[in-house]
């Protein structure tokens, strides 16, 4: 019997997993032209660093971390989001400077499975550490806006700010005062938590308070913070990146402030269409310890946006069919080439007939089938065909091969 899959992973495998080597190919190049440099972290790390990074009251760390003892009794946790890691990388290597860094990667958390969100998921992300401007803040969403629309997620993007230190107290304990007022229709596991964090009850799905009747945030900001966001909003719109003001988009944790946003795709069902969500950290570096470093950057997860945006299965550029006594062997000459040529070339590896090889060819979506006789190669596509000798493989990017001179 073949041992089953824990509840909550799976596999990306074949056809599916081509699109998903697109998507990670797309993420690797953008996040590169935008300046990110590739960070990897450990996949698992002290359970200390979650509970400061995330939060101790976080349901994350208190309900849905992986949490485990090493052989020596040490709490481990399995990572369940990334920003903690980096920003403890960046603090263990100086803590000084710029960084700028992407990642990609396998993320964990112990809750019930649902639309594009499994118990190990994958996400991209990045952190901009060490810049408290407000161009670093658009241009982490003008890279999160190019990614999402080259994967073909229709979305739309919500944006706010929390303020800070200086503002957010007084909307906070305004907010307590208007949550207490409507206790009544607060779900039962969130009546006893308005005291100890209120902004998580606009998060949630079971709660109904009367959002009309609550405080918004844009009536406390300070000078700093409504400047920083009137800048925020300016770069967006200098650089055409439409998005709408939310006052519910909140975040319950003191270590994230000013600006945070949020992308929804418009084609998924609303209890799980945020695709990616981001947004500015100035007080996380403090809370592991280190002096204050400000930070602005976001996650995503790839179940879920290729949910939104499954894309068409991407097939073989050429299938080369042998003729007669044409090997294999034979085909993996020819293939060379096309494949230096940057080509998808794919054909069958055992002794097959010439027709069990074309439906093989059918079979792999190929966009050309390449037959191959003795010293020419004839490229059909659908009803087009066109003999190709050495002279034409040019236009393959195959100069330099001569079937003639094969050894
Ligand atoms: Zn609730
Ligand atoms: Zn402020």
């Amino acid at each position: 019997m073949i041992i089953r899959s824990p509840k909550g992973t799976g596999v990306i495998g074949p056809p599916r997993s081509a699109r998903w080597r697109e998507v990670l190919a797309l993420w690797e190049d953008l996040s590169g032209v935008y300046g990110y440099e590739l960070i990897v972290t450990p996949v698992f790390e002290f359970t200390e660093l979650f509970e400061r990074g995330v939060g101790e009251t976080n349901e994350v760390v208190t309900k849905q971390m992986y949490t485990f003892a090493d052989r020596r009794g040490r709490s481990l946790s399995l990572r369940p989001e990334g920003t903690a890691g980096v920003m403890r990388a960046y603090l263990a290597q100086g803590g000084t400077g710029r960084w700028k860094v992407a990642y990609s990667g396998p993320m964990f958390r112990y809750e019930q499975p649902q639309g594009g969100r499994r118990r190990q998921f994958w996400q991209i992300g990045v952190e901009c550490v060490g810049s408290s401007s407000a161009a670093a803040d658009v241009e982490v969403i003008a890279l999160a806006e190019e990614f999402l629309s080259a994967v073909g997620v229709e979305n739309q993007l919500l944006i706010n700010s929390l303020g800070d230190g200086e503002c957010r107290g007084a909307h906070l304990e305004d907010m307590k005062a208007a949550m207490a007022r409507s206790i009544a229709d607060l779900c039962s596991s969130h009546r006893d938590v308005v005291e100890l964090n209120p902004l998580r009850i606009l998060d949630c799905k079971l709660c109904r308070p009367d959002h009309e009747t609550l405080p918004d945030i844009a009536e406390y900001w300070c000078g700093p913070c409504r400047d920083h966001f009137g800048e925020v909003r300016q770069g967006l719109d200098d650089l055409g990146i439409a998005y709408r003001r939310s006052s519910r988009l909140v975040r319950g944790l003191d270590y994230y402030s000013r600006t945070t946003f949020e992308y929804v795709s418009t084609t998924l069902e609303t209890s799980q269409s945020t695709v990616l969500g981001g947004g500015r950290y100035d007080g996380l570096a403090e809370t592991l310890g280190g002096r204050p470093v400000p930070g602005v950057g976001f996650a995503g997860g790839i179940d879920r946006m290729l949910m939104a945006a499954p894309g068409e299965s991407v097939g073989m550029d050429v299938f080369l069919v042998g003729e007669k006594e044409i090997t294999a062997f034979d085909l993996m000459e020819w293939a060379a080439p096309l494949r230096r040529a940057g080509l998808r070339v794919a054909f069958e590896l055992d002794p097959r007939s010439v027709k069990a090889q074309f439906k093989a060819a059918t079979r792999s979506s190929a966009r050309y089938v390449g037959v191959v006789s003795g010293v020419e190669l004839e490229m059909r596509e659908g009803r087009n065909r066109q003999t190709l000798g050495p002279e034409d493989l040019e236009k393959w990017g195959m100069k330099a091969f001569d079937p003639e001179t094969r050894p």
